[in-house]
Order: C-alpha cells, then structure tokens, then sequence
C-alpha cells in the first residue's frame, strides 16, 4: 500500500509518502514569513501554500522514488487548522485523487499527532490499546484515552491557551521571536530551574489553563525590569529554565491524576511540545517514579508533519474509510 500524504493546517507545508506503514519520504516546509510578525498571518499561510504545494509534493515523490501511478489513496489534513491554510491541501488531495482514480482520505489532525506512534520505526514499541495521550502543540492541550484507531475520548483540555502559546507568549516577552518553544527549550539547559517560582494554576479535574501562567510572567517580567533595566538580559537561562520547569509541573502532575482515574499506566505524548527536551525526560522520570511505560515520538513527529497524516491515511485505507469527493475541509474539526 503507498499513501501519498498532504499537510497543510497552519504554517507548514508537508508531504510524505508511506509504503505498507513505513515512512519513504516526508518533506516540511517551513514558511519563514511569519517570523517577522511574530505569530502565523492567515492570509499569508495560504498564499504560501499555494506556491508550495506543488514542489513539497514533487519532492516528495521523488525521494520516495514513488510514481503517482503507484499510489493507493492520497490522504489528507482535513481540520482543525486554518480555513484558508486547509483549503489549499484539501482541493489539491481531491484533484489530485479524483485525477489518479484512486481513493480519497480525510485526516483529523490531532488525531494523527497521536497515531504517529504507529509509524513503522525500528526500535520504536507501539502503545497497546486502550491508553492515554497527551496531545501538546500550538493550538491544543488535551488528554485523551485512545481506545482504538479511531475511538478516542478527550478527558481533559485546555480552557484557554495551549501549552504551545505558553510557550510561544512567555519567549516574546522575553524577545526570543517567533515560534520561542525551541529557544525556551535551548536556553533553559543553561539555567536553574529553581530560580524563581511562578505559581500553578488552579483548575480542577483533568482541564488545563495557561493565560494566568503567561500574565504572571509578564507581570514578574515587569517588575524586575523596574528594579534592573538589563534583569532579562542577565537571568535569561534561569528565567527560561523556570518557565518550562513550571509548564512541565502542570502537564505532568494532569498526568498523573488522568493516570490514577483511569488506570492507565501506558502513557504517549504527541504535538510539538513533545519536542521539549524537559517534558521528553520528565517522561522518561514517570516511568521509575510512578510504574508508567512511556511512548515518545522521534523528533521529527512531534511538530506538525505529513508522516503522521499517511499513517492514519494508511490505518483508515486498511478499514476502507475513504472521504466523499464533497469531503469539506473544517477549522474546529474535534478528535
Ligand atoms: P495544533 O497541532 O494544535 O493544530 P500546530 O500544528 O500549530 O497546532 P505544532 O506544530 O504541533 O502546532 O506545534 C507547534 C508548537 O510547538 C509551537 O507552539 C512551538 O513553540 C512548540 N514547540 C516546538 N518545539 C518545541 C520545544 N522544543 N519546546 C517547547 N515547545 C516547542
Ligand atoms: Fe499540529
């Protein structure tokens, strides 16, 4: 089976071609645009899609060493995301699909960021159903109890920012430009964690919230600089070694709780934040400290990609679940 996938919900535009389960090729590229404004411009996204589509999926092809005729279905990216980002990915798998004769296979997005665990990997176990998921990326935060392929439960999630915003609105305050996730991350090797304490928010059950996180900083930030105009300068790796210190806290203490309610002890994460080097061994710690066995994706399936789009494009092919021609694409699609 050879599934041509397309990805294209926010700013990345990416391809991949899956044989039988197994990643062939699998391009991202990158729109650097953004950067400038400091956070993704809709309208911008889609225009670069447009011009990228095209050779992200030539390229793709031709890694793989993969010609359209050989392909089984073209799968693809139909929500969450952005409208006009969706759209551009979604009318060019249906001609595309529609121009092959082959079948056509709608993607949940989030869905795949957790399913990317099934990716045909050596030395790469594949969580046993019924377990639990951490999906943590630039527009979600969720828990979710992953019954089968296709049967998932959110249990618990974010009232209002994700975990990736978190991230993303703590580094612009801090100047580190757009998206910051990665700089955080880089920066808070060299710092202390235990510098200086930004309290926890308060929401019960299994629901996560990080906008009190990020105007608690903004204010700390705030009063510092009133103190010493260069604090951020001088402190940097502390300051970010303490912010994602705290941000790992929250997610692993929902961790623990969704663990303890359901009894699920098998535990993957997925989303670009999975990327984070501190939540990736905070992780790995659960497994010693609360009997866990942990699932954590290759860096290259953490952030958004078109890989995890073929396996569950693959997955849905084996089941026959193929979309209509009059498939829509949907920004708030939910898992
Ligand atoms: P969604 O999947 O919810 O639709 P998205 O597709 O925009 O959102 P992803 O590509 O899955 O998001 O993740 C992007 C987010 O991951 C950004 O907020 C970025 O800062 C964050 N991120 C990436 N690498 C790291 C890292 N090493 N540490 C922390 N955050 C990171
Ligand atoms: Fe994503």
């Amino acid at each position: 089976i050879y599934i041509l996938a397309i990805e294209s919900s926010c700013d990345d535009t990416a391809a991949a071609v899956m044989h039988n389960g197994k990643v062939l090729s699998n391009i991202v590229s990158s729109q650097k645009i953004h950067e400038e404004y400091g956070g993704v411009v809709p309208e911008l996204a889609s225009r670069a899609h447009q011009q990228n589509i095209v050779p992200v999926v030539d390229q793709a092809l031709k890694k793989a060493g993969v010609n359209k005729s050989q392909l089984s279905a073209i799968a693809f990216t139909r929500g969450p995301g952005l409208m006009g980002s969706l759209l551009v990915g979604t009318s060019f798998a249906k001609s595309l699909a529609y121009g092959l004769g082959i079948p056509l296979i709608d993607v949940n997005h989030m869905q795949a960021h957790i399913l990317a665990h099934f990716i045909e990997e050596d030395d790469f176990e594949k969580p046993p159903f019924p377990f639990l998921a951490m999906t943590i990326s630039g527009g979600h935060t969720q828990i979710v109890k992953v019954n089968s392929y296709s049967e998932m439960d959110v249990i618990g999630e974010t009232i209002d920012d994700a975990v990736g915003e978190a991230f993303d609105k703590s580094g612009k305050l801090l100047g580190l430009g757009y998206p910051a996730g990665p700089a955080i991350d880089k920066l808070a090797k060299l710092g202390n964690p235990k510098t200086f304490k930004f309290t926890k928010p308060k929401v019960s059950g299994l629901n996560f919230s990080f906008s009190g996180l990020k105007t608690a900083i903004l204010y700390f930030i705030q009063k510092q600089v009133k103190a010493n105009p260069n604090f951020v300068e001088e402190n940097l790796n502390d300051i970010c070694a303490s912010i994602q210190y705290t941000i790992i806290g929250i997610l692993i203490d929902k961790l623990k709780l969704a663990s303890k309610e359901t009894g699920l002890k098998h535990i993957a994460i997925g989303g670009g934040v999975s990327a984070n080097t501190g939540i990736r061994q905070a992780l790995r710690d659960g497994e010693h400290k609360f009997g866990w066995i942990t699932y954590i994706p290759k860096f290259e399936y953490t952030t958004d990609n078109a890989a995890m789009i073929a396996i569950v494009g693959h997955l849905k092919y084996l089941d026959g679940a193929y979309a209509e021609q009059n498939v829509m694409a949907s920004s708030r699609l939910k898992i």
